[in-house]
Order: structure tokens, then sequence, then C-alpha cells
């Protein structure tokens, strides 16, 4: 059977992570979690104490990064120089820090090539903020995945509870920040490719949102 490349943008917190693992699994294909890769950058600019609006610093940072995805028992997992560091980038700073590098051009640019070669071989379910509009304008099927705020602010909770100490709270504000900087910066902002799928997941079980992606890859292939 044919071999496609599926994107999923939409916010945080709207099941992006969620559906493409369990998508890739249905389908046996690859995972590609971007997001890891902003976050990857921001804990590397972070140990090496540059400044995320210091333009020139992270485009040095990019150019002897070595950021990989290596398959293991455990699962796929980030390293960063030799590091495994698929831990290090969830802590409630990364994540902020992953939004403020992600506007910068050298690190878009940086990553932009990353995930193309990774995506070359087909087979993939490319999750992030801009698949479909920017880094895979042709993928054979485009999804936007959306859910209230409140509704997104409630399930990152869920992951979070008891591991970064955040209160739901501080969960919503970091969340609000984040979608008013992916969808207000000038390049590659957040928003849907003009021919991608529009779901809105708020009121839908995983599994609801699952057969209708389904039944969408299902006239593709
Ligand atoms: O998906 P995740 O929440 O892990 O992404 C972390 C941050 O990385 C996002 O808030 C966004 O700023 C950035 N990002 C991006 N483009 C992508 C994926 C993530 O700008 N394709």
């Amino acid at each position: 059977m044919k071999k496609l490349l599926i994107t999923i943008d939409g916010p945080a917190g709207a099941g992006k992570t969620t559906l493409s693992r369990a998508l890739a699994d249905r389908l046996s294909y690859t995972y590609i979690d971007t997001g890891a890769l902003y976050r990857g950058v921001a804990l590397a600019a972070l140990y090496a104490g540059i400044d995320p609006e210091d333009e020139a610093g992270l485009e040095g940072l990019c150019r002897r990064l070595r950021l990989e995805f290596i398959r293991t028992g455990r699962g796929t997992r980030l390293i960063l120089e030799g590091k495994d560091i698929t831990d290090q980038i969830r802590t409630p700073e990364v994540t902020m820090l992953s939004s403020a590098v992600s506007a910068k051009p050298a690190v878009r640019r940086f990553l932009l090539d990353v995930q193309r070669r990774m995506g070359e071989n087909k087979g993939a379910v490319f999750e992030g903020r801009d698949m479909g509009t920017v880094v895979f304008p042709d993928a054979d099927v485009k999804f936007f995945l959306d859910a209230s705020p409140e509704v997104r602010a409630a399930r990152r909770y869920k992951e979070v509870e008891g591991v970064t100490g955040q209160t739901l709270e501080e969960v919503e504000r970091d969340l609000r920040i984040r979608d008013r900087n992916d969808s207000s910066r000038s390049l590659a902002p957040l928003k849907p490719a003009p021919d991608a799928i529009r779901i809105d997941s708020t009121a839908l079980s995983l599994e609801a949102v699952i057969d209708t992606m389904l039944a969408h890859i299902q006239t593709r292939r």
C-alpha cells in the first residue's frame, strides 16, 4: 500500500501527541514529535547560557548542534550531543523557552532541514505547529486539531500533575502565553493549512477522533 506523509498541527493540549502516536501505531508508521526538537534546541541554549533573544548566539548553537531521535526498547529517545534529554525537555522552564526560541529564524531554518530529511521516506506522522503549512506543504493528509482552551488546559494539567508541581492556574497561564506566541509570530505561525482537515476534539473521545482520521486517510491510500 502507498506510504503516506501525514501531518497533525494544532495548539498545545489539543491531543496531538496521543492521536499522532495512536495513528502511527495503527498504520505502522513512524511518529515524529517536532515540538521535542524545539524543546531540544531550547535546552541546549539553556545549557550553553544563550539568551533566547540572542539571534547570533542561537545561530552558532544550531550550526554545531547534534540533536537526533533514536529508537530504543524504551521507545523513541531524544539525544543531544550523545546524552539522553527526553525527560529534561518537559520542565515548565524548557517548555516556555522552546516557544521563545521557536520564533527565531535561525532555529526554524535549522530544524526545517532536519524535519524534511526525516520525512524523505514517508510512512510517517509528523506532529507540530507548521507541518502542513511550511515543512510539508505537499503532505498527503493534513489535520488541524483544536479544542477549547479550558479543555486543553485541563488535559495538559492531567499530564503534568504531580510531575512539575504546577497548579491548574499556572498550566492555563503558560498555555495562553504559548498560544499567543505561537500564533502571532511572523515566521511559520500556528494556523491551519488551507487544505487541512479541521477537527475539534473538545467533545470527542480519542477513539472517535482516530476513527475520523482513519476514514480520511483511507480515502487517500
Ligand atoms: O508541541 P510542543 O508543545 O512540545 O512544542 C513546544 C513548542 O515548540 C511550541 O510551543 C512551539 O513554540 C514550538 N513548535 C514550533 N513548531 C513546531 C513544533 C513546536 O514552533 N512544528
